[in-house]
C-alpha cells in the first residue's frame, strides 16, 4: 500500500518528506526512507519501522538537498528491513525511485536483468524496475522520461513512481497505475504525494494523474503529460476543499478516539443538504441521473472490502426493506474472480473509504466493462474509484487517519439510508408516513450519537473487565447482525484478540460450543422486531455460563435481568440502530486495545488504504 511523497523545488526538501511521510503512515510503516539530490550525488537514509525511526536513524546529521523523494512501506515483496525499505537505486546508483504498488512479472524482468549483468540488493519488485528504466536509458539511448514510459509498456502490475536522477536535479519523473497519485503546483515548486494531505499546506492546486499517464516535472519546463502510448495530455488542475485542521489530532490521545467523536458532525455533514424532513424530501445530487436505473435494477451489487463490506450488509437489509430493490453484497476481491453475470439491468455500488481499494476498482472496472452501471460510496474526494464510477455520493466524513475505520463506516451507512430512502421514495414503495418518521429519526441520529459517546467511562470500566480475554463473540440479528461482525473487526484488528460476529441464532449451529465462563459475549439486543428471540439467544450463552454483555434500548429492563452488564444507547427506528449499536463497540475495540499496549493508530500488519490486490 505505501504512502509516497516527493518535493522538486528550491526549499529544503527534507522537512517536506518528512512531514509528508507522517501524514502518510496510515498507509503502512513496515520502513521509511528518503532519497535526496545532495551536491550531485543521490543519498538514501533509510530503514526499518516507523518515519520517527527514520528520524532517529538521521539524528543530527546535516541533511540537504532540493529535491528528494520518500516512502513509507507496506511490504508486499520482501520482509520488512533496511535493505528493502525504499527508494532503491539503479545498477549505476544514477537513479533512485519510489512505488506503491506491485510489479507482478518482476521476476522475468529480474532474471533477464540478471543475465545482463545487474546485480540487485534487495527482494522487492521496485528494485527491479529502476534497473530496467536504466537498462532502457543506456540501451536505447534515451532520455530518462521515455525510459520510464518503455519500462511501463512492459510492466504488468500496479504502480505511482517517482524517479530522480543525480545528474537531473531540476527534473522528477511520476506515472500511475492502479495506485494514487496527486501533484501539488507550488508558486514554482512541485509537491507529489499519494494523497493530498502532504500537499495542502503547500498549495491548493493539484493535479490527479489518470492511470498510464506520465508526468514530467521540470523546474524551468513545468509540468508535462503523457501517457504511455506517448499521447501528450493536458494537466486538470483541481482546487483543493481539505482543511489542514482536520489532519491534526485535537487534543485526542490516538486519532481512532477523535474520529470516534467526531461521528456526531461526521453524520450531520453527511446529511447536510441532502434531507429535510419538513419538506419530505431526500437528495442526493451525485445519483439523480440514476435513481432511475437503480429502481428499476435487476439487481443492486455492492461490492467493498472489510469494514465497507460490513457497511454492505446494513445497505442490503435498507434497499431490500425500504426500497425493495434485490441486493447482492459482495467481497470485490471474490466477485471479480468469480466470472460473475452482470447485464446492463445491473447496478453495482462500490463502497470505499479512501476509494483507492485495488480490489474494489478492479471489480467495478470488470462490471462497467460488462455494462453495468457504477455508483461509487468513498469518503476521498477526487479518489480513483470516485473517478472510475457513473455516479455516486461522497461520505464527507473528513480524513480518517486511523487504520480502524469508525467515522467512515457510520457515513457510509447513513449513505446507504439515504439512497435507500430515496428510491424507495421514488418507487413509491414506501408510506408517506414512515418515510417522515424515517427523515425525523435521521435528523436526529448526530444528537443521539452524542448521547451514545457519554457512556465511554462505563465502556471503559467493561473493557478492563474482558481484555485479556482470548476470545469473543459478538451477535446479532437483522440489521444488527452486520453491526456484530464489524465489532469483531475492529476488536480483532487493533487489540489482537480473536473474535468472531455471527448471526445470533446461527450460534446454535457451532459456536455455542466454545462458550464457558471465560467467553465475553456481546450481543446487540435493542429493542425491535427480533427482540423476543434474541433475549432467548442470551439465555442459551448464559445457560452455558459465558459472560453476556449486551447493547440494550434506554429502559430496559428485561435483558438487565440476565446479562453480566449492559450498555444502554437511545431509541431510534429499527432501521437506524446500527448507527447507533455500532459506536459502543468502537470505543470498547479502542479501550481494550489502548489497556493491551497495542498501537492503535497504526496497528500490526495493517495499513488503511489497501491499493494492492
Ligand atoms: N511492492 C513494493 C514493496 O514491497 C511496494 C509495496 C506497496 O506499495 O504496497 O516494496
Amino acid at each position: 500500500m505505501c504512502g509516497i511523497v516527493a518535493y522538486l523545488g528550491d526549499k529544503d526538501a527534507f522537512p517536506v518528506l518528512i512531514k509528508g511521510l507522517k501524514r502518510l503512515e496510515y498507509r503502512g510503516y513496515d520502513s521509511a526512507g528518503i532519497a535526496l539530490i545532495e551536491e550531485g550525488d543521490i543519498n538514501l537514509y533509510k530503514c526499518k519501522g516507523k518515519v520517527s525511526d527514520l528520524e532517529d536513524h538521521i539524528g543530527g546529521k546535516s541533511v540537504r538537498g532540493t529535491v528528494g523523494i520518500g516512502h513509507t512501506r507496506w511490504a508486499t515483496h520482501g520482509e520488512p528491513n533496511d535493505i528493502n525499505a525504499h527508494p532503491h537505486t539503479s545498477e549505476s546508483g544514477n537513479l533512485a525511485i519510489i512505488h506503491n504498488g506491485i510489479i507482478e512479472n518482476y521476476a522475468s524482468l529480474k532474471e533477464e536483468l540478471t543475465q545482463r549483468g545487474h546485480t540487485f540488493k534487495s527482494d522487492t519488485d521496485t528494485e527491479v524496475l529502476i534497473h530496467l528504466i536504466e537498462d532502457i536509458q543506456e540501451r536505447e539511448g534515451v532520455k530518462l522520461g521515455e525510459a520510464v514510459r518503455i519500462a511501463l509498456n512492459g510492466v504488468i502490475g500496479a504502480y505511482a513512481i517517482v524517479v530522480i536522477d543525480k545528474d537531473r536535479p531540476k527534473r522528477l519523473i511520476a506515472a500511475k497505475k492502479s495506485s494514487p497519485l496527486v501533484i501539488g503546483i507550488g508558486e514554482d515548486d512541485f509537491y507529489l504525494a499519494s494523497d493530498a494531505t502532504p500537499i495542502i499546506e503547500y498549495t491548493k492546486n493539484v493535479v490527479y494523474l489518470n492511470d498510464e499517464e506520465i508526468a514530467i516535472l521540470d523546474l524551468d519546463k513545468g509540468l508535462k503529460l503523457v501517457n504511455i502510448a506517448n499521447q501528450e495530455k493536458t494537466p486538470y488542475i483541481q482546487e483543493l476543499e481539505l482543511k489542514l485542521e482536520a489532519l491534526e489530532k485535537g487534543g485526542y490521545e490516538h486519532f481512532m478516539l477523535k474520529e470516534i467523536h467526531e461521528q456526531p458532525r461526521s453524520i450531520a455533514d453527511c446529511l447536510r443538504g441532502r434531507i429535510n424532513s419538513l419538506q419530505g424530501r431526500v437528495q442526493l445530487g451525485g445519483i439523480k441521473d440514476y435513481e432511475d436505473k437503480i429502481a428499476k435494477a435487476n439487481r443492486v451489487i455492492m461490492v467493498a472490502c472489510g469494514t465497507s463490506w460490513h457497511a454492505g450488509l446494513v445497505g442490503e437489509y435498507l434497499f431490500e426493506d425500504l426500497a425493495r430493490v434485490p441486493v447482492e453484497v459482495e467481497y470485490a476481491s471474490e466477485f471479480r474472480y468469480r466470472n460473475p453475470i452482470i447485464t446492463e439491468n445491473d447496478v453495482v455500488i462500490a463502497i470505499s473509504q479512501s476509494g483507492e481499494t485495488a480490489d474494489t476498482l478492479a471489480a467495478i472496472k470488470m462490471a462497467k466493462e460488462r455494462g453495468a452501471t457504477i455508483i461509487g460510496i468513498c469518503n476521498v474526494v477526487g479518489s480513483t474509484i470516485s473517478r472510475e464510477t457513473h455516479g455516486g455520493s461522497y461520505t464527507h466524513a473528513g480524513p480518517e487517519i486511523g487504520v480502524a475505520s469508525t467515522k467512515a463506516f457510520t457515513a457510509q451507512v447513513t449513505v446507504l439510508t439515504l439512497m435507500a430512502l430515496s428510491i424507495a421514495k421514488k418507487k413509491g414503495v414506501i408510506e408517506e408516513s414512515r418515510f417522515r418518521r424515517l427523515l425525523i429519526e435521521l435528523e436526529n441520529i448526530p444528537s443521539k450519537v452524542e448521547e451514545v459517546l457519554k457512556i465511554n467511562s462505563q465502556v471503559e470500566f467493561i473493557a478492563d473487565i474482558y481484555k485479556d480475554a482470548n476470545n469473543a463473540l459478538y451477535l446479532g440479528r437483522g440489521l444488527n447482525f452486520p453491526v456484530a461482525l464489524e465489532g469483531a473487526l475492529k476488536l480483532k484488528e487493533i487489540s489482537y484478540i480473536h473474535a468472531e460476529g455471527y448471526p445470533a441464532a446461527e450460534m446454535k449451529h457451532g459456536p455455542i460450543a466454545l462458550i464457558d465462563e471465560a467467553m465475553p459475549v456481546f450481543v446487540i439486543a435493542t429493542k425491535d422486531a427480533s427482540y423476543e428471540k434474541i433475549v432467548s439467544n442470551i439465555q442459551e450463552v448464559k445457560a452455558r455460563k459465558g459472560k453476556i454483555i449486551a447493547i440494550v434500548t434506554e429502559g430496559d429492563e428485561t435483558v438487565k435481568g440476565i446479562a453480566d452488564h449492559t450498555i444502554e444507547i437511545p431509541e431510534t427506528d429499527d432501521s437506524l440502530v446500527p448507527l447507533l449499536a455500532t459506536i459502543p463497540f468502537q470505543l470498547l475495540s479502542y479501550h481494550i486495545a489502548v489497556m493491551r499496549g497495542c498501537n492503535v493508530d497504526q496497528p500490526r500488519n495493517l495499513a488503511k488504504s489497501v491499493t494492492v490486490e
